[in-house]
């Protein structure tokens, strides 16, 4: 059964139309690519997911539950934890207490968290804010998991670090799949996401424009869809 569902989401921001027609699943354990140019709705994808700019057309449903109409508080409740763009911790909190702070009972604990990235056991009590770019990275990746959610999304989550930081954000990625979570991830880094996704879906202009397996996101319709 499919964890999460659009289907033909149509998505506004004010009058301006920023999806015409969104539909994308990810399945109990799978990982889904969401990839597409700048500006193309992948984080307005994920606000109507999330409630945060609600969908006016079309259907969304999280673990077979119909999430459009809901607010987000409501929605993230159900279970879905976020990485935003840009990563977002308590800069005035310890690594432990941002880590403490978005507890929620289930597999992911504090011990977990600090096993798939050492880097942070090292560093619990230092302020969030003292930390370098891909250790923040990382804590945001680690608070989302600490809500232990049936679904990860993670918007960007190697943009704009050093390369070392990369591989190892995408080690722990490798990782949570081979445990069976289930993530929708955006990211341009297409060598290391292609290998770990199960699908793609692929926008443009507001519009799923593919959707399949890998395999069949074949370098002309990367060309296409992807290039500059
Ligand atoms: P990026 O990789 O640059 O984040 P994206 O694929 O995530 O791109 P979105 O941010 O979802 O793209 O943008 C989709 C469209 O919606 C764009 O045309 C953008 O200009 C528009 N848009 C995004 N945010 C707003 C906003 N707050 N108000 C009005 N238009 C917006």
């Amino acid at each position: 059964m499919s964890l999460l569902v659009l289907e033909e989401i149509e998505t506004f921001y004010g009058a301006s139309q920023a999806l015409f027609g969104v539909s994308l699943a990810v399945g109990e354990g799978e990982v889904v690519a969401l990839m597409g140019r700048n500006g193309m709705g992948k984080t307005t994808t994920i606000r109507s997911i999330l409630g945060l700019t609600p969908a006016r057309a079309g259907r969304i449903a999280f673990g077979g539950k119909a999430v459009t109409s809901l607010l987000p508080h409501r929605i993230a409740r159900l279970g879905i934890g976020l990485v935003p763009e840009g990563r977002r911790c308590f800069a005035n909190l310890t690594v432990e207490e941002n880590l403490l702070a978005s507890a929620r009972r289930g597999a992911w604990t504090l011990a977990k968290v600090v096993d798939l990235f050492p880097r942070l056991g090292e560093r619990l009590g230092q302020y969030a804010d003292t930390l370098s770019g891909g250790e923040q990275q990382m804590l945001a990746i680690g608070r989302a998991l600490m809500t232990n959610p049936k679904l990860l999304i993670l918007d960007e989550a190697t943009e704009g670090l050093a390369p070392v930081i990369r591989q190892d954000i995408w080690a722990a990625i490798r990782r949570l799949k081979a445990e069976g979570e289930s993530i929708l991830v955006v990211d341009k880094t297409l060598s290391e996401l292609l290998p770990l996704t199960d699908r793609c879906c692929v926008l443009e202009k507001g519009r799923t424009v593919f959707s399949g397996p890998p395999q069949a996101f074949t370098r002309d319709l990367q060309d296409r869809y992807l290039g500059v």
